[in-house]
């Protein structure tokens, strides 16, 4: 997967929005709301299912934007369509390559904001990290979109318009009348929800959206191929599992409550032991095989060799693989990433107790596209752009 030796960054042309009193969009409703939605606006309700499927496949099956492309509906039907509804996703404002074949985007939503979008090119799987919401409202030590107050939650439009964006940048979508996949491979074959923000703070949305990304007539991803990334919102784990049923990633970080307390404030309200609790259920619950642990290994922070025997002594009895993720720096961050040597050191404890111990090797690192350098990292850019342009003259 090589795309070009050095970063490049891509202007897209800005396209105009439509005004919020506007059409409805229909990107990011359910099934049952579309159906809804489509009788409200006049389908006869015995057509309303058949119309659903058809409108569904073209929107996330072959990735058509326009009603008139929807040959199989009657002329008349269509121009309907195109008076009421509208099909967007959120706006690509710009593209960025990295010398390993990662790409970043940054994606405008209504209200002009913009979330980071990064996809991960590996020689088994294409990966796309996608954003919950913009900003967060927790404050983990480590973490740069923590920094950075809640704007809003994304829409179930704006969540699986990510995906949607991607596709389209990967020129993924099948021919109409084609199924998914069946021409091998897919770029685009996984989905974690470890961009921007708390998935289960927006629980709704990411559902309702990634319930489209594993609808069987629509973007068709498993749900093994999907990983729902949590700092620890206990009281949504199990409703996970029920009503997403996709694989759980957990941002553990710390072995005692003192230290969790500090790197994942959210421990104060559920602690270790509650987290702990709400995981052991969850593989039963969703038959999801393994719980990832997501550890950031900070410099003499959580990093020891007792941290790495009691990391393993509490997750004891749930099937998990630990994920070992090296400090991505960012300026002023009050941490620094651990030696090495020492992450290896940790790696094998953890891997001599039985358990995968993968250290995750930080991508797209020349165009910050890493975990926790998101967004941020494009709003210091713009400004330096726009201090540039200052300085320049260019005003
Ligand atoms: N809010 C969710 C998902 C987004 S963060 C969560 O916290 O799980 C995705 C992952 O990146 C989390 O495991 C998070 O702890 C990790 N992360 C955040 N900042 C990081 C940084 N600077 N370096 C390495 N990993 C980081
Ligand atoms: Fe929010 Fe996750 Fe960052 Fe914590 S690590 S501040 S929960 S995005």
């Amino acid at each position: 997967m090589t795309e070009t030796t050095a970063p490049i960054t891509q202007d897209v042309m800005t396209i105009p929005r439509k005004l919020p009193e506007g059409p409805m969009n229909i990107v990011g409703l359910t099934r049952d709301k579309l159906r809804e939605v489509l009788i409200e606006n006049g389908t006869p309700e015995k057509q309303a299912k058949m119309r659903v499927n058809q409108i569904w496949q073209w929107v996330y099956q072959w990735g058509v934007r326009d009603f008139a492309e929807m040959t199989n509906l009657s002329k008349a039907y269509r121009a309907d369509l195109a008076e009421r509804f509208v099909i967007e996703i959120p706006e690509m404002v710009s593209k960025q390559v990295s010398a390993d074949g990662t790409r970043k985007y940054l994606a405008r939503i209504a209200g002009g904001h913009e979330v980071e979008v990064v996809y991960i090119p590996e020689s088994d799987r294409g990966t796309l990290c996608i954003s919950s919401q913009v900003g967060c409202t927790l404050t983990c030590s480590f973490c740069h979109t923590g920094t950075q107050k809640l704007v809003r939650n994304l829409t179930a439009g704006e969540i699986v318009g990510q995906v949607m964006m991607a596709r389209d940048d990967l020129d993924e979508w099948p021919e109409p009348g084609q199924g998914t996949g069946e021409n091998g491979p897919r770029l685009l074959s996984n989905i974690v929800l470890m961009g921007m923000g708390e998935p289960l703070y927006n629980f709704e949305n990411v559902r309702d959206a990634m319930k489209i990304a594993m609808d069987g007539e629509g973007i068709s991803l498993s749900r093994r191929r999907i990983t729902l990334s949590t700092s620890g919102v206990v009281p949504e784990i199990a409703k996970t599992a029920q009503e997403i049923g996709c694989m759980l990633a957990v941002s553990f970080h710390a072995t005692t409550d003192e230290v969790r307390d500090k790197l994942v404030p959210i421990n104060r309200k559920w602690n270790i032991e509650t987290l702990l609790d709400a995981l052991r259920e969850y593989p039963k619950a969703s038959n999801s095989e393994r719980i990832t642990f997501e550890y950031v290994m900070l410099k003499d922070v959580n990093d020891s060799d007792e941290d790495a025997r009691r990391l393993v002594q509490l997750i004891k009895g749930i099937p998990a693989k630990i994920n070992l993720i090296p400090f991505n720096e960012w300026p002023g961050a009050p941490h620094q990433r651990s030696d090495w040597d020492r992450i290896e050191a940790f790696a094998d404890i953890v891997y001599k107790a039985g358990y995968a111990s993968p250290i995750r090797t930080p991508r797209g690192e020349d165009i910050m596209a890493a975990c926790g350098q998101l967004k941020s990292a494009t709003e210091r850019a713009r400004k330096s752009r726009r201090e540039v342009e200052a300085e320049a003259g260019m005003g």
